[in-house]
């Protein structure tokens, strides 16, 4: 048995949007600057409309600009890339999120890789991407970002060395996380829906990152005793009585008592992406001249 202990996600992210909120405050004093996010939604996804409802909030909250800016679902390729090259040449706009899913009939890539790379704080602009795959300076996606922060916290100079699967092989989630774990020391192994007997895999893992997207997959019982896992699924089930809950892509009851460390969900990986995005957004601030 090992005693698990619950990773804060919550409280973790709580002190990185201080910390942020204390760096706007110097970056007013020392370059009259006021960081500002511009954030681009396309149409009137619920999810995608809290999800940047909350990016807002917590922008302002951190003494920076909100630039929200709202598009019909109809909105053509080329009249949201007028609006990234508008905001590419805003001198008050410092961040650009373009929210994702965009509308089946606009190319997610052509949108992302027309956001000035100076400005894409969610790093997923292929420059940023290639700068991360090659140890450079980069903006990091603010998902993996959160993870590897809680990770380095958990586990300090013990990550060095240590053998992660990351389950997942997204641009957003599962790839730039491999990055940053290969950048740590770790013995890297990326999982798919492809791979073989995930279960062996994974009782070979001192870490594990699931970013799956199905609901409770990982189970207690797949693990290396002392694992540290790392949750990053948001999957909305149906109980027996209709009522709907958030889970993850791990089976976190089950793994209680084996794993050393895990992130709950709702509480673990969530919170810290937009105190994420509010870090990078201060550092592209601080990065103007
Ligand atoms: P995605 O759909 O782009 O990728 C899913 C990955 O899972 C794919 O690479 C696929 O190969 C892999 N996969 C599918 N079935 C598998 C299986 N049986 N075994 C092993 N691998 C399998 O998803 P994504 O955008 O990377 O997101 C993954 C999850 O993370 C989703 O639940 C999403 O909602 C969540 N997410 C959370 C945050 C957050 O802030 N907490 C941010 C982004 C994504």
């Amino acid at each position: 048995m090992t005693d698990t202990m619950i990773i804060d996600g919550k409280a973790f992210a709580e002190r990185l949007r201080a910390e942020v909120a204390r760096k706007v405050v110097k970056i007013k004093a020392e370059k009259n600057i006021t960081p500002g996010l511009a954030v681009v939604l396309v149409g009137s996804d619920p999810a995608s409309e809290v999800y940047v409802r909350n990016k807002a909030k917590q922008t302002k909250e951190a003494g920076m600009n909100s630039f929200e800016c709202t598009l019909s679902e109809s909105t053509t390729e080329a009249e949201l890339l007028i609006k990234v090259q508008e905001l590419n040449r805003d001198p008050l706009v410092h961040g650009i999120l373009v929210q994702l899913p965009l509308p089946k009939h606009i190319n997610e890539d052509t949108i992302i890789n027309a956001i000035d790379p100076n400005k894409d704080v969610d790093g997923f602009h292929v420059i940023n991407a290639g700068r991360l795959a090659t140890g450079q300076d980069s903006f990091v996606p603010c998902t993996p970002l959160g993870c590897i922060m809680m990770l380095k916290d958990t586990l300090g100079t013990r990550l060095s060395g240590m053998n992660a699967v990351v389950i997942g092989r997204s641009n957003i989630v599962g790839k730039p996380m491999a990055a940053l774990l290969l950048k740590e020391s770790c013995t890297v192994t990326i999982a798919h829906s492809r791979t073989k007997d995930l279960p062996a895999l994974l009782k070979t893992a001192d870490i594990v990152v699931a970013a799956v997207g199905k609901p409770n997959m990982v189970k207690g019982e797949w693990l290396k005793q002392g694992a540290v896992v790392i949750d990053v699924g948001i999957n909305r089930i149906t109980l027996p009585d209709g009522k709907t809950k958030l889970v993850g892509d791990v089976d976190t009851a089950s793994c209680m008592g084996i794993a050393s460390a895990i992130t709950p969900v709702p509480g673990g990986v969530g919170p810290m992406t937009i105190a994420c995005l509010l870090e990078n957004t201060c550092k592209s601030a601080g990065l103007q001249t």
